[in-house]
């Protein structure tokens, strides 16, 4: 069967202008076959319509590509660093220089006077001259042919140590165009027809050609959509076939909702939101159908998701099974458990904490119960998941904050049961393209509704100097009881320096506040301390907490109304989203600092204007993407999914939602590649992506 797809296996060391040197350089950078070679896509394209002249270099303030020919080359050793110069001339006959202060040996070797060049960067003015300073550069002069034909000239990621074997962009072209000449007709069509024609799309192979050898922007944009579908389509082509097994698994079919779901409703100092409401609909007929349930709600902080998680948690008790409620912190498990307790101490559910940071004895104690089937409802961290827990008969799991675990542990949740229900929440609202392609495999529901009582937050950028005023409006709020966060970031790296700034900065806080009960909490606490002083807060006991991030996720103190956020201009845009979702969760309006230097970076000036604009989260997530770029959001890179090579999930919306289409008709129809015009297809789908299933399958 892989017959089908054989050219493009073909290794390539055996191509016409490769051998084994080149061939060995390739492989270090991920080629090896013939397909690898054809999906080495280029980085840029030049032709007239984007070529700059000299004179367009000063003052530019994105880089610019220069055709030039090399003038004089020279090694400089003199005064100051050795450097290596190269004096051009654009095609208008100005002059400008190029300069490297290292690699010296290799770029000397690199030109010689004559060479028709292109350079790609930015210049500053130097005597006098426009001056490059270390340019991308791609050599042009015997292949390339006249720019002015309007020819469009294909250039190849690849630095030095590519160079070095030879293999620069004019490399690149020969031996894709030779590929192409002498393989290019068995090259397969992986799409089917149909598919092709019902969505519009060229043929692979042209396609191929031409994002090497485009002969018109037109073209160049076609083949380029055709293979962002394709790209696409496979990866949702998996994760329906996912779906499609994970839908076999057989689950406890649970009776209606019983009497206890009905009491906590009925309970509820509230009317549930319709959002509420309809994602519980949602959930009952998960639960009933029989087959396992693999569902994402997603909804924005303060959206209310833990009522609906508690719900499915009591529908499982009410129909004979147990339920966990995994948290990503101590302080969420902690308040989780204590809400619970609160809800449940009319309904007599028995309901256990487990936690890293217990005594020995106690956690004895809530093993035995959860093994024997006593307690009824595990709320915990991720001691829940450890070895030596094991549930009577675990019917649902909730997972909170759900993209603070791994798919593993995810993993480990669902097996403590046999086959138990999962339901994950999230806060952290995924972009609708970046869902379907993480969570494909998932039913999603999404809660845009807020409890009506809550007010928006008012977002204020301020600086040092105002510092006192935000002090002035704090000590207004305090006076009228209402309480206070104040935020430390930490990060990482630097988890020491970080947390000496939340200590100074506590002590600068209990200076400024005399009278005020200040606490501090912070990750490296002891988990009883942590716990002590986020009660303290819960109970209103403290006027103003000063914390760093371990508040971030799912604290809910509805009396507390402002937050100040100390050096906003490094926290990332979800998390300070995140963060401010803290407030403004009662009946009083909130009001969220941005404390940030004078000195920012683009992108943090964007995440601080994105947080002052705006309070739905599904938009900020979609500015977050834009502005870290798919791959680093949530950290997809190492699931290796959304790792693309022309597609960009930030971008490329539309097409991932015609790309899905297609594979559902695809998993409809003929889920086994059975039929004739599918051959291909499941061959290609095979080879490449059905592997990728494994490590993902995560849960179930
Ligand atoms: P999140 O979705 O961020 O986890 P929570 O579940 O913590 O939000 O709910 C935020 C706050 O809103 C809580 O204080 C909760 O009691 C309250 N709440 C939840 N649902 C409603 C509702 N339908 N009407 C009013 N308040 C609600
Ligand atoms: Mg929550």
């Amino acid at each position: 069967m892989s017959g089908l797809i054989d050219a493009f296996l073909t290794p390539v060391q055996y191509l016409k202008g490769v051998g084994p040197q080149r061939a060995a350089a390739l492989e270090q950078i991920g080629i090896r076959t013939a397909l690898e070679l054809l999906q080495y896509y280029p980085r840029r394209y030049l032709d007239r319509s984007n070529t700059a002249t000299a004179a367009d270099l000063v003052g530019a303030s994105e880089p610019l590509t220069v055709v030039a020919t090399v003038r004089a080359t020279s090694e400089v050793k003199g005064r100051g660093p050795r450097r290596f110069e190269v004096v051009c001339e654009d095609e208008a006959g100005a002059r400008f220089r190029c300069v490297w202060f290292q690699r010296v040996k290799w770029v000397a070797s690199a030109f010689s006077a004559g060479d028709r060049v292109a350079f790609h960067g930015r210049a500053k003015v130097f005597r006098g001259e426009p001056s490059m300073s270390h340019p991308e550069f791609d050599k042009l002069d015997d292949d390339a042919p006249q720019l002015d034909t309007g020819r469009i000239i294909a250039l190849y990621p690849g630095g030095a140590d590519l160079s070095k074997v030879g293999l620069s962009s004019r490399t690149f072209r020969r031996i894709i165009h030779q590929l192409i000449k002498e393989h290019g007709l068995s090259f397969p069509e992986v799409l089917p027809d149909w598919i092709r024609e019902e969505y519009n799309l060229i043929d692979g192979r042209v396609a191929l050609r031409a994002m090497h050898f485009p002969r018109t922007h037109e073209e160049l944009d076609q083949a380029r959509l055709r293979l962002i579908f394709e790209e696409l389509f496979f990866v949702q082509l998996m994760l329906g076939k996912l779906k499609v097994a994970r839908a076999r698994n057989d689950a406890p079919p649970f009776d209606a909702p019983g009497h206890l779901t009905s009491r906590f409703l009925a309970s509820l100092p509230f009317k549930l939101t319709s959002g509420q409401e309809r994602v519980l609909g949602e959930i009952v007929s998960d639960l009933r159908s029989g087959k396992q349930m693999n569902r994402l709600l997603q909804g924005d902080v303060g959206s209310g998701k833990t009522v609906v998680g508690v719900a499915c948690m009591l529908h499982a008790v009410d129909s004979g099974f147990q339920a966990a409620f995994l948290a990503p912190t101590e302080i969420l498990a902690e308040q989780h458990y204590q809400n619970l307790r609160r809800y449940f101490d009319f309904l007599e559910v028995n309901t256990r904490l487990l936690v890293g940071g217990q005594k020995r004895a106690a956690r004895r104690e809530v093993l035995t119960d959860v093994a024997s089937g006593n307690a009824r409802i595990v709320v915990g961290t991720h001691a829940l998941i450890q070895e030596g827990v094991a549930f009577a008969n675990l019917g649902v799991a909730v997972i909170d904050e759900q993209h603070r675990f791994g798919v593993m542990q995810r993993a480990e949740m669902a097996s403590k049961g046999n086959n138990p229900h999962i339901l994950l929440m999230t806060a952290t609202p995924i972009p609708r393209s970046l869902a379907l392609t993480l969570y494909g495999d998932l039913d999603v529901s999404v809660m845009r509704e807020r409890p009506a009582h809550q007010q928006p937050v008012q977002t204020v950028l301020a600086f040092e100097k105002q510092r006192a005023k935000v002090y002035a409006a704090i000590r207004d709020e305090l006076a009228v009881g209402r309480q206070i966060y104040i935020v430390y970031p930490l990060v990482a790296e630097s988890e020491k320096l970080d947390l000496k700034d939340a200590e100074s900065g506590f002590a600068q806080i209990q200076e400024a506040f005399p009278g005020v009960n200040v606490d501090l909490v912070h990750g490296r606490m002891k988990s009883d301390e942590k716990d002590a002083a986020m009660q303290r807060f819960v109970t209103g006991e403290t006027g103003i907490l000063v914390a760093t991030t371990v508040i971030e996720v799912g604290v809910d103190v509805p009396n507390a109304t402002v937050m100040v956020i100390e050096h906003a201009e490094r926290f990332g845009l979800s998390q300070l989203h995140q963060l401010r979702g803290r407030i403004g969760r009662g009946e009083q309006a909130g009001t969220c600092y941005l404390m940030a230097a004078h000195k920012r970076t683009h992108d943090s000036e964007e995440r601080l204007k994105a947080m002052v604009d705006s309070h739905d989260g599904f938009k900020i997530s979609e500015i977050d993407m834009r502005i870290r770029g798919a791959g680093d959001f949530f950290g997809t890179k190492q699931s290796g999914i959304a790792d693309f090579k022309l597609a960009d999930l930030a971008r490329d919306i539309e097409i991932l939602e015609l790309a899905r289409a297609a594979a559902k008709k695809v998993t409809t129809r003929d889920a086994r590649f059975g039929d004739e015009g599918h051959q291909t297809l499941g061959a290609y789908y095979r080879a490449f992506y059905r592997d990728q299933l494994m490590p993902i399958a995560g849960i179930g």
